[in-house]
């Protein structure tokens, strides 16, 4: 339902940003009846020339949210296995979905406005969610010590939200954040990616496709049935250099980055003629002291946004948005917004996401080094990983968002191969894992 504020301009709940997390959170606590008012400071949903990946953890979420038949039915890839390849040809290594635990043993990879498109068709039939494009978060509102709702600029004019709860997932430089004074460290990584969106080649089998090279990464997904989303690192502080320079010799750069390129991107590419034809991702880390206060809670990347190699962010997002319907419904019935009664949702949400996050920071320090040893490093690990099994499956459980399985430090040794077959448990790839435990 479009906002409209006619009647009485009070909500159980208010909250700010409709990424994915907030219109989660939204219809989980719809369905209990409570009145929700989403704010976005855009006049509509946006698009970007960009892929991204729903892991099997997020395709669960979808699927008990009645969600993911109809996602499955849309202009979507299945993406059963991620090729990474070194940018002087060889395969480093295959990461393959379909020894996950069945039903979820793949990912789907598509633009992201298909799975938001979703999700706000689904928000516009539930009448007791009122949407406020166009309103720009501004300050809380306190009556004595309790907040109760917040100012926002809607329409060009200053206007009062009233809840007595209100949710933050107003993205990684979130303005509720700050209004709520929550000690945080916003890190912006070195790297960002320029993404473009081209024709879909033929060629591609159910895997996408990563190149490594010396602090050079270009990856290529198919996101639809006929289009591919193309990924290109580049530091921050080169951007304006590079997009000063020729397109037409940027594009030779990507042709060039592996052998293999030439033969199916050449024809993509000439469709494809100016920089205003891509877009620039950066890329934040968020940590913060806290993510609830009193009457106030934080989700997805306003709390704890992470690095991209994960692809993670929509899908923990979305999680947050489950686990903080149920501990919100349990305040509502007891009238409890204090910090403590929102910390529960914290508590269960924190460990993973933290857990995410250091992998994140791991494999960007591993896959986008320029620095030879690590280099070095980087491609025995990934060939190991090819090899060892028992290693592959804890990766791969971990970016799925399965299970937590981080690599200790006889993992890091038997990744980096240093003592031979002596620590070799299994070499055998292609053995599917059993469910993990709930
Ligand atoms: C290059 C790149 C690739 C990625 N790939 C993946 C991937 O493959 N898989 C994956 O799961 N994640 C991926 N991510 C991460 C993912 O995009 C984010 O983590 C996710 O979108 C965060 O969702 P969110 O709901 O927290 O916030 P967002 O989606 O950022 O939404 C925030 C919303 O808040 C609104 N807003 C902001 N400020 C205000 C204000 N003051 N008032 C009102 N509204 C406001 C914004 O308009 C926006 O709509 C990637 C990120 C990058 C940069």
């Amino acid at each position: 339902m479009e906002g409209a504020l006619a009647g009485p301009q009070k909500w159980d709940l208010i909250i700010v940003g409709s990424g994915a997390g907030g219109l989660v959170l939204a219809l989980e606590l719809a369905k209990k009846g409570f009145r929700i008012a989403i704010l976005d400071r855009q006049p509509h949903s946006v698009s970007l020339p960009r892929g991204e990946i729903i892991q099997p953890n997020g395709l669960g979420l979808l699927d008990r949210l009645g969600l993911l038949s109809t996602l499955l039915e849309s202009d979507v890839y299945r993406n059963e296995r991620v090729d990474f390849y070194q940018a002087s040809g060889p395969l480093l290594c295959a990461v393959d979905y379909r020894v996950l635990p069945p039903p979820y043993a793949y990912s789907l990879i598509l633009l992201p406005e298909v799975a938001q498109k979703l999700l706000l068709e689904k928000v516009a039939q539930v009448s007791n969610i009122s949407f406020f494009w166009g309103a720009t978060f501004r300050s809380l509102i306190y009556e004595g010590s309790r907040l109760s709702g917040l100012e926002a600029e809607w329409g060009g004019e200053r206007t009062i939200f009233r809840a007595p709860v209100v949710v933050g997932g107003d993205g990684a430089r979130s303005a509720l954040r700050e209004a709520l004074r929550i000690p945080c460290r916003l890190h912006r990584y070195v790297d960002g990616y320029l993404t473009m969106v081209v024709d879909r080649p033929p060629g591609f089998e159910g895997e996408s496709r990563y190149y490594l090279g010396r602090r050079a990464l270009f990856g290529a997904f198919p996101v639809s049935k006929e289009k591919l989303y193309l990924f290109y690192m580049v530091p921050s502080h080169h951007l304006e250099s590079l997009c000063r320079g020729r397109f037409d010799l940027f594009k030779e750069s990507l042709l060039s980055f592996h052998p293999s390129l030439r033969s199916f991107l050449e024809g993509p590419l000439k469709e494809v003629s100016s920089w205003e034809e891509t877009s620039y991702m950066p890329c934040f880390r968020v940590r913060c002291d806290r993510w609830v206060a009193d009457g106030a809670a934080l989700m997805g990347d306003a709390a704890h946004a992470m690095n991209p190699h994960v692809a993670q962010g929509r899908n923990t997002a979305m999680n947050d948005g489950v686990v903080l319907a149920e501990v919100l419904e349990g305040c509502f019935r007891k009238g409890d917004f204090s910090t403590k009664a929102l910390s529960v949702y914290e508590s269960r949400r924190r460990p993973p996401v933290e857990a995410l996050q250091r992998l994140g920071d791991e494999l960007t320090w591993l896959w986008n080094s320029g620095f030879p040893p690590l280099v070095w490093a980087r491609d025995r690990i990934f060939r190991s990983i090819h090899r060892k099994q028992d290693l592959h499956d804890k990766i791969l459980m971990t970016i799925s968002g399965l299970k937590e399985h981080p690599f200790g430090l006889i993992d890091r040794w038997r990744a980096l191969h240093l003592w031979g077959g002596l620590l070799n448990r299994s070499e055998e790839t292609g053995q599917r894992i059993s469910s993990p435990d709930p």
